[in-house]
């Protein structure tokens, strides 16, 4: 799950504010029952994290790869993520008024009573925080960098993912492994601000369900603009696979 889908969730979820668990179960071996009682006081999201904050510590939920989420709320269904079947409840979390199951996350306890104040939102890109003139000096510290691994440095752009970085290169028609020391300073900071664009486009499309029909690149075996083939290939020093239009992109 990308940054938008987290800052949904932590939408989606934020009637679980101020209410106690009753009831913990899941595969998880990091001590679930240490939630037993406590009471959630903030919820939201940092990047590709989503966070619970209790009274001395707080719970840190990464979706990795597949991870994913449901939560009913008053008997409402928030379906946070497009569903899959088969599934093991990593945790499950029944509170006063609903239940949250995650599955696939990694779960991580954070020994602090205020996480809230030692993230750093300048560097979140769904925060109204978010710092794009550090953004781009930071892009700069990278010259031998492709930009296609900066998109997804979380020290740079938190909450960027595959889906983010391949349709913001697309729309930017920039192929994925030019060096920062080869992009002009103009097209470095087009490329932050389609990027801080492009995130709030798919937080919309999301939370109307509708962001797949909307790729242009991720995904695809055409070029939704021309056409020609769309070109699959892990690229930079993350080996992540970038898709990408020979034809579009320069
Ligand atoms: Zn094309």
């Amino acid at each position: 799950m990308e940054g938008p889908s987290l800052f949904l969730a932590a939408e989606q979820l934020s009637p679980f504010v101020k209410q106690k668990i009753k009831q913990v179960e899941g595969n998880t071996k990091i001590g679930k029952e240490r939630l037993l009682e406590k009471k959630i006081l903030s919820i939201f999201s940092f990047g590709k994290t989503l966070i619970f904050q209790f009274d001395t510590f707080a719970l840190r939920v990464h979706f990795l790869l597949w991870g994913s989420f449901e939560a009913t709320i008053d008997g409402q269904n928030v379906n946070g993520d497009y569903k899959r079947k088969n599934r093991v409840p990593r945790l499950m979390l029944q509170l006063e008024n609903g239940l949250i199951i995650f599955y696939a996350c990694s779960l991580k306890w954070i020994e602090d009573s205020q996480i809230v104040k030692s993230c750093d939102f300048s560097i979140d890109i769904m925060s109204t925080q978010w710092d794009e003139k550090k953004c781009l000096l930071q892009l700069k510290k990278y010259p031998e960098s492709e930009i296609s691994d900066v998109l997804l440095d979380q020290s740079i752009f938190a909450g960027v993912g595959n889906i983010i970085r391949n349709e913001v290169l697309f729309r930017e028609k920039i192929l994925p492994f030019h060096k920062i020391k080869k992009l002009s300073n103009k097209k470095l900071k087009q490329i932050i601000c389609e990027t801080r664009s492009y995130v709030f486009q798919f937080y919309q499309w999301r939370k109307e369900f509708v962001l797949k029909k909307h790729y242009e690149v991720y995904r695809k075996s055409c070029c939704s603009q021309c056409q020609e083939k769309i070109t699959k290939k892990k690229t930079g020093q993350r080996k992540r696979i970038s898709f990408y239009c020979l034809n579009c992109q320069k």
